[in-house]
């Protein structure tokens, strides 16, 4: 199974939603149970900087100089009010494809490194790519259930996967206050932290897993649950239950999801919002931009369907999407694509980072789109839930 093409081929059976159902008042509008990361993401700023990166499995490469975590104070994590949430989040391809993806964001990720680190009495920068790759499988159970949602909704050929993150997320349900998906998520993480790591990453501090729990035990309800999803029986019924909450009526099995493979999951776009200088400390790589010829940018121009325009200057060229003009220059040495050029189209195109452009158009990807208006109309009433929220 090929990721995003899963999301695609599932989505093509699900009818549009009907004008009776999304984009109208939910009988749960009066108290909806969204998920926070879904309608209240972190802000990332017009000066932050998003960078496309690996998380090896094996110990990466020197990415460059060393990197000293506590040479700085990083604030508070947000950690005991939004869980692993405040740290890393996930963007469902369900609302953006473009953006689909893990965000791992620096600042308050290095705030929760240095407290793990100070409770389990060690250096941070000893154990922080643990803590990137503890987050990691925290944020992968969001992906894991986001493919239960396209199953479901292929299954039962109607959108149901955003209406879950935003009316019934975080319902109480199975005698927990919820959300039951960050039980599991947490439970996740946490497991994560009581296995055997990676040989690049021994040995584990003996205080690091207590340092874990604690952690999660102080995080708020829903996350602070993760002891509830312990017994192989129990987690196969919690995961029942969220696919229950997703469908919107009762299902009893719980393997869901449970065919992913590790290469599946790493498909999962991973960013760093954050300076990439940073990243030698947790154990990541910066993914490169690859060169590309303005031959090789043509014709990816040409596979979406945009023709290029000439123009009077024969050292620039124009092209029209989506009823706006943009235009590139030809006289790169050796036919190059200007890197100006790039900064500035990949976010003409609804790219998250230059790289990744640069990678769809040598790879000739089509441009990832919101299929639907429904879509659309989702992602703003997500906006007004957050309104909501903020009143309260
Ligand atoms: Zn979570």
């Amino acid at each position: 199974m090929e990721f995003p093409a899963f999301f695609e081929s599932a989505a093509a059976n699900v009818p549009p939603a009907s004008d009776d159902g999304l984009g109208q008042a939910s009988p749960d509008w009066a108290q909806p149970y969204p998920a926070p990361w879904f309608v209240d993401p972190p802000a990332i700023g017009p000066d932050d900087q998003v960078t496309p990166i690996e998380i090896p499995p094996g110990p990466p490469e020197p990415g460059g100089p060393p990197f000293d975590i506590e040479s700085r104070d990083w604030g508070n994590s947000g950690h005991e009010t939004g869980g692993a949430d405040a740290i890393a989040y996930y963007v469902p391809w369900h609302a953006d494809p473009a953006a689909w993806g893990i965000y791992f964001l620096e600042r308050p990720l290095f705030a929760f490194v240095t407290d793990v680190a100070q409770d389990a009495g060690v250096p941070a920068n000893s154990i922080a790519p643990v803590v990137l790759r503890q987050v990691l499988f925290h944020e992968l159970m969001h992906f894991q259930f986001e493919v239960v949602g396209s199953e479901l909704e292929d299954v039962l050929g109607r959108p149901l996967y955003l209406d879950y993150l935003r009316y019934r997320f975080g319902r109480p349900n199975a005698g927990l206050s919820g959300p039951i998906e960050e039980t599991l998520a947490t439970w996740r993480k946490v497991r994560f932290a009581r296995g055997k790591l990676q040989a690049f990453l021994r040995p584990k501090p003996p205080s690091y897993l207590e340092a874990v729990m604690r952690a999660a035990s102080a995080a708020p309800p829903g996350y602070r649950d993760w002891k509830a999803a312990g017994s192989d029986r129990r987690r196969e019924e919690l995961v029942a239950t969220v696919a229950s909450m997703i469908a919107d009526r009762p299902i009893v099995t719980g393997g869901w999801g449970n065919w992913l493979t590790e290469e599946n999951k790493r498909s999962v776009p991973r960013r760093w919002v954050g300076t990439p200088s940073s990243l030698p400390a947790v154990g990541a790589l910066q993914k490169s931009a690859p060169q590309v010829t303005v031959r090789a940018f043509e014709r990816w121009l040409t596979k979406q369907g945009i023709k290029p325009v000439p123009s009077g200057n024969g050292s620039h060229r124009k092209f029209e999407y989506l009823g706006r003009t943009e235009g590139y220059g030809t006289s790169g040495s050796s036919g190059r694509f200007y890197r100006k050029d790039a900064k500035r189209l990949y976010k003409f195109f609804g790219y998250p980072t230059m790289p990744e452009f640069l990678i769809a158009v040598r790879a000739k990807r089509q441009i990832p789109r919101v299929s639907s208006d429904d879509l659309r109309g989702a992602i703003e009433q997500s906006a007004t839930i957050a309104e909501t929220m903020r009143r309260w």
